[in-house]
């Protein structure tokens, strides 16, 4: 087997994303060694118990001294806290990243903090379940799906291409933008269906007319598909609204606008505009099978 790219990981983290990182590093043997550090105990505990890190530390910084990679894995809104605290024990060579889903706010946290000769190689995995935790992870995960690295200007070329090839033994596919361009694509990808989700969900929570038990014996209409966004993490989902709001504002805009569009036509009975609507995204569903994004459960009902 070929040398590990990286002599020792510490995931500061270790949930869904974290956990399965190190599923997907164990399956390639792809490091040397994983330590961790949670928040909780009882994380730490379950995350040696899982097999997932072979020491956690409760203190970040006991994690990452000597690691040549070091993983934030938590929600976005701890990592200028860690990057503060790690910040007096990362040597030169050693590579920061991230797997956080705002790319522009994560940098402004955690980049003044890096000592010299440290690379911050930021990065989000276009890839997650609505699950949360240390038994939430599993090395498939990332197989097949887009990555996407947004290293800051004066970010050295070696690491950002070492990172790229961690991500790739780890099962995804490789993309590099800029941190803004990121948080404008994932603003429409992502953050705006969550957006939409949650508030359907608590739109249809909040009618008087139809009972809660009428919405969740009837969910198989549609309503089930968006209650399973709508649970994913709060925690989560609370931090990327508050660090990417810039973006979802404007892509709520553009949503607003061509929702006046289809308002209009259904008081107008104006078929033809719903037809022609629906068509079109029809079509991008059929995109996203062909490009192998769609879960496999799903992809089947062409
Ligand atoms: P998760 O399953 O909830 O795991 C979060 C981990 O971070 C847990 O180990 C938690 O420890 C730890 N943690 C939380 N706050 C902390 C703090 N202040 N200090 C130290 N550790 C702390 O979350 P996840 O889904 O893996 O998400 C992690 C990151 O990945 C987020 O930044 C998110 O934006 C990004 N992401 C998520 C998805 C997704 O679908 N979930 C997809 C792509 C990217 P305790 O259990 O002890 O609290």
């Amino acid at each position: 087997m070929a040398a590990p790219l990286f002599r020792r990981m510490a995931l500061l983290g270790v949930g869904l994303i974290g956990g399965s990182m190190s599923h997907a590093a164990r399956r390639g043997g792809l490091v040397g060694e994983i330590v961790g550090h949670a928040k909780s105990e009882r994380t730490r505990a379950r995350a040696l118990e899982l097999g997932l890190c072979a020491k956690m530390y409760d203190n970040p910084a006991d994690a990452a001294r000597d690691a040549d990679l070091v993983v934030l894995a938590t929600p976005v809104g701890a990592y200028a806290a860690l990057a503060a605290a790690i910040a007096p024990v990362l040597k030169p060579g050693t590579i920061v990243t991230d797997v956080g889903s705002v790319k522009a706010a994560v940098v402004a946290d955690v980049l003044p903090h890096m000592p010299p000769g440290v690379d911050f190689v930021p990065a989000h995995p276009v890839a997650g379940t609505e699950h949360s935790g240390p038994d939430a992870g599993f090395a498939e995960l990332f197989d097949n799906r887009w990555t996407i690295l947004t290293p800051p200007e004066g970010t050295r070329p070696e690491a950002t291409e070492k990172l790229a090839t961690f991500w790739r033994a780890l099962g995804a596919r490789v993309d590099i933008m800029t941190p803004p361009h990121h948080d404008l694509v994932l603003a429409v990808t992502s953050h705006l269906p969550h957006l939409i989700a949650y508030n359907i969900v608590g739109t249809a929570n909040h009618l008087e007319a139809v009972t809660e038990s009428e919405v969740i014996k009837y969910a198989a209409g549609g309503f089930r598909d968006f209650t399973r966004i709508a649970a994913s993490d709060p925690v989560m989902w609370r931090d990327i609204f508050l660090t990417n709001g810039g973006a979802v504002l404007e892509m709520l805009g553009r949503f607003q606008e061509d929702l006046s569009v289809l308002t209009r036509a259904i008081r107008f009975k104006d078929g033809e505009t719903l037809e022609k609507f629906f068509t079109h995204t029809r079509a991008i569903r059929r995109g996203v099978i062909d490009a192998g994004q769609a879960d496999p459960e799903t992809a089947k009902k062409k």
